[in-house]
């Protein structure tokens, strides 16, 4: 069964995980890694589908809300924007309505329950999209850095250089070289888990690994009671 991929199952909860092991020679510890909708356990060779179990059902709860953000991601992402969608916008919930229109470029306006998506007649599918994409991105970008701040005052560092990207199934990120990185997506996220992702990613500037004194520091800059 050497480097032979097999799957199996474990039960979390209410709901079945599954997952692809992949076992090597140079591993001695398992490692489990989710990728978009794919549960991947790496094992030392010759480790057996019934050890490994409780391993994975120790993690379910962290695989799970990867799999759940995976999953979040793909739903409020579609490529192809239709009229009468819900369109989540900090946290709020908008309904889109559609109207195609003699102008080259497309636009979006809002109030204070829709989103106005203006479309060239001839615009491509994905011209919806790219215009939602444009219009977070510019949003995060005006309301990121009051937040980066905030924290890192409490941190006594420097506010960051910072990045709004696609960034796959993570909210943000932060770059050997100290730049930090978010999702454009954040702005479908409430104001407080968005805070929550900045005060994490400012951490990960004094402590890279997700160690007991990251915990502790994330703690202290942004404590829970204020979720
Ligand atoms: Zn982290």
């Amino acid at each position: 069964m050497a480097g032979a991929l097999q799957s199996d199952t474990v039960r979390f909860g209410s709901t079945d995980i599954a997952y692809s092991i992949r076992r090597s020679r140079d591993r001695n510890t398992i490692g489990i890694s989710v990728c978009g909708p794919w549960v991947e356990v790496a094992a030392p060779l010759g480790m057996r589908a019934a050890a490994i179990r409780p391993h994975v059902e120790r993690k379910g709860a962290w695989i799970l809300q990867k799999l759940d953000l995976a999953r979040r991601h793909a739903a409020i992402y579609p490529k192809v924007l239709r009229a009468g969608d819900t369109i989540r916008f900090f946290g709020r919930q908008y309904l889109l309505r559609i109207h195609p229109q003699k102008t080259a470029r497309s636009r979006v306006e809002m109030n204070a329950r829709q989103f106005h998506l203006h479309l060239p007649p001839e615009a491509a599918p994905e011209a919806g999209h790219k215009a939602f994409k444009r219009l977070f991105r510019n949003e995060l970008e005006a309301r990121l850095p009051a937040w980066l701040d905030e924290y890192a005052r409490k941190l006594v560092i420097d506010h960051p250089p910072f990045h709004v990207r696609e960034l796959g199934n993570r909210w943000g990120s932060c770059t050997a070289a100290g730049t930090l990185q978010f999702h454009w997506l954040l702005a479908t996220q409430s104001p407080a888990f968005i805070r929550q992702v900045v005060a994490h990613e400012l951490c990960h500037l004094i402590e890279p690994r997700h160690s007991k004194g990251f915990f502790q520091l994330l703690n202290r800059v942004r404590p829970t009671s204020e979720l």
